[in-house]
């Protein structure tokens, strides 16, 4: 299948790296045209150009209103129609837990993680009332339905945008807007490496070795990649989601079913029980 996205006009936010780098490929191979919004310019550029005219890149920080609504406004503009918004810009934000966050690092992560999204929304919703409709889809986390898997704000914020995403579903079906949202669990993207202070180039390096680390992390013994993210984000925008909103998808191999089993726990009770006296019988 290479036409799910036939005829659509795509915003992809954060498409620069990692699921939106992965989500700009892929929608633009299902036929779709993509504006990739982003700040790391050069990278972004890069990205588009790789896949050609259906691609461009545009600058927009979504901490800041006027860049979301210039990302929607330079789509309709250059295609003449937005269909699809994928708010999915974002990074670990503050890394302090809540006895030591303070004021900045607070107002910044809520401005990157749900102001974003917010403005995304809106100004996509109001560009899709003029073709009768579009589908928005959001980037949560696991960390937003559970505790425990992100610092404390980045948590917080995620769990706002699975709220919101049912809030906007809510107020748009009127119009034809589908608003979703995808959890997705562990990802191998340069944002692990970013939020504990790398450049973005060394970030890079670290993708291959995270895939390693978050590999037997879940039940599905492999990491998540891009890929994953972009194929729950593509059907959430395709027709064949036509009665789909208000849903938040996790994508996460089953990492919030809990830990994968292993014999360790058994032979370590085991041991623990001949060390009280007890006749254990043999396996
Ligand atoms: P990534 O670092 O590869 O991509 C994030 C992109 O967002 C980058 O290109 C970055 O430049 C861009 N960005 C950051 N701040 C921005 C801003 N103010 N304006 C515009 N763009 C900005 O990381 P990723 O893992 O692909 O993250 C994508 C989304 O997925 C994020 O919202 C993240 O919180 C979420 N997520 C990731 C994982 C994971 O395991 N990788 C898990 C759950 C959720």
């Amino acid at each position: 299948m290479a036409d799910r996205l036939d005829g659509k006009v795509a915003v992809v936010t954060g498409g620069a790296s990692g699921i939106g780098e992965g989500t700009v490929q892929l929608f633009a191979e299902e036929g779709a045209r993509v504006l990739a919004a982003d700040i790391l310019d050069e990278r972004g550029q890069s990205v588009v150009e790789s896949i050609g005219p259906s691609a461009a890149y545009i600058h927009a920080d979504v901490s800041k209103e006027a860049d979301v609504a210039g990302a929607v406004a330079h789509a309709v503009e250059r295609w003449g129609r937005i269909d699809a918004i994928f708010n999915n810009a974002g990074a670990g934000g503050a890394n302090a837990g809540l006895l030591e966050i303070d004021e900045a690092g607070y107002q910044a992560t809520m401005d990157l993680l749900l102001k974003g999204v917010v403005f995304g929304i809106k100004h996509a919703a109001r560009a899709m009332l003029a073709t009768g409709g579009g589908a928005i889809v959001n980037t949560a986390s696991v960390a937003g339905i559970n505790a425990g898997a992100g610092p404390a704000i980045y948590s917080v914020g995620k769990g706002a945008v699975v709220h919101l995403t049912k809030i906007a579903a809510y107020e748009l079906g009127q119009h034809g807007i589908r608003v979703n949202c995808i959890c997705p669990g562990g990802i191998a993207t340069p944002i692990f490496g970013k939020a504990i202070g790398l450049s973005p180039e060394d970030a890079d390096k670290t993708v291959d070795a995270m895939a390693q680390v978050m590999g037997g992390a879940q039940p599905i013994a492999r990491s998540g990649m891009p890929r994953d993210i972009a194929n729950a984000a593509l059907w959430l925008s395709s027709d064949d989601a036509s009665f789909v909103t208000g849903h938040a998808l996790v994508v996460d191999g089953g990492l919030t079913l809990g830990r994968p089993r292993t014999g360790e726990f058994d032979q370590n009770i085991r041991q623990l029980f001949q060390s009280l006296g007890l006749e254990v019988p043999a396996e």
